[in-house]
Order: structure tokens, then sequence, then C-alpha cells
């Protein structure tokens, strides 16, 4: 769904979505369970900057939900996450702050963003707020065990008999060395 300035300077657009798998891509390491629920506004806001300097920003809020899985940091296990949310975003054009410093804006809670081309795509907003809202690390459980790094067997599951020390070929080459300076 486009957003554009053109548009949204005509009226607000009040949007209710529930998109199914596939509609939007989260990338390798989110995959959407089921669908993906979304509704909020968007409109102009314009932003007086000095009597001849208008700002047209566009404002997004709203929430969403949707359940997500994600691969386990150890052992790469999917695990779901229940996400829901909110947002509260201003897009200003971009390229208008380059000019000068940063400038505060009175919503204190709002995230500020760009906008190019006259206007924003929801999905591609609301792609980077589901990965911000994800944790950085999921964990299937406080202490997975994780993978063994020598055969690769989910620990959590099984316990393999592959030997704690690495087979990296260069140490049995020194362990090899060594033993013969005892003998
Ligand atoms: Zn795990
Ligand atoms: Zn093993």
């Amino acid at each position: 769904m486009r957003l554009t300035v053109v548009e949204l300077e005509r009226e607000a657009i009040d949007f209710s979505l529930e998109l199914p798998e596939g509609t939007i891509d989260f990338g390798e390491e989110a995959l959407l369970v089921g669908s993906f629920q979304t509704k909020g506004r968007a409109e102009v806001l314009h932003e007086h900057r000095s009597p001849t300097e208008i700002v047209a920003d566009i404002w997004l809020r709203g929430q969403f939900s949707g359940v997500f899985e994600v691969p386990c940091a150890r052992c790469v296990e999917p695990v779901r996450h229940a996400l829901a949310s909110e947002f509260d975003l201003l897009f200003r054009p971009l390229g208008v702050d380059e000019a000068g410093a940063e400038r505060a804006i009175s919503a204190e809670e709002t995230e500020i963003g760009y906008y190019e081309k006259g206007g924003l795509q929801l999905e591609d907003v609301l792609r980077e707020q589901v990965l911000l809202a994800l944790p950085a690390r999921t964990l299937c459980q406080p202490d997975c065990k994780g993978l063994c790094p020598v055969c690769g067997q989910n620990r959590n599951e099984q316990n393999c008999h592959c030997s704690e020390r690495p087979t990296d070929p260069r140490w049995s080459a020194l362990s090899k060395l060594e033993s013969g300076k005892d003998s």
C-alpha cells in the first residue's frame, strides 16, 4: 500500500489490513506464521519552518500484530514470537534536514524517518517496525545447549559422543609433536 503526500493532502487515510503470509518479506531471520494485522492512520502534517518554508511530513500512527518464527541463536530451531506493537512515526521529505541541524518536533514520542519520491510504502515501514520489535537475540530456552560443533547434533534433543576438544587437524599435529617430545 503506497502512501503519497498528494493523496494524503486531499484526505487522511485510515487503514485496516490483514496481510496473508508472503505479502511482506521479513528477510531470513523472521518468518510470518499466519496473517499479519495492522491498522492505523496516515495523514500529512505541515511543519511551518518559516513564513516561506512549509514542509509536508507524512505522519503514520497505528498498531500491528503477528506471529513470527525466528531461529534460536544457538540451535537454529524456530522459536515463535507473538508480536503486538504500536508505532508513531513521522516521515519528512528526504533531504529537507540536510541544510540545517536536526530540528525538534512537538510530539516527543514520535520517531523521524524520511520519504522519497513523494511517498512511502506501508509494507516497508511495517517490515522495519517488526524487525525492531523482535528481540536482538532469540534463544529457544535460556540454557539452550546448541549444536555440537563436531557432528551438528542438537544437544537439547540428544547428547552425542563427540570429544569436547576441537578436532582441527592442526591441533592433532601439535599434540603429536608434544607427545614426540616426551618420548
Ligand atoms: Zn536453541
Ligand atoms: Zn557431536
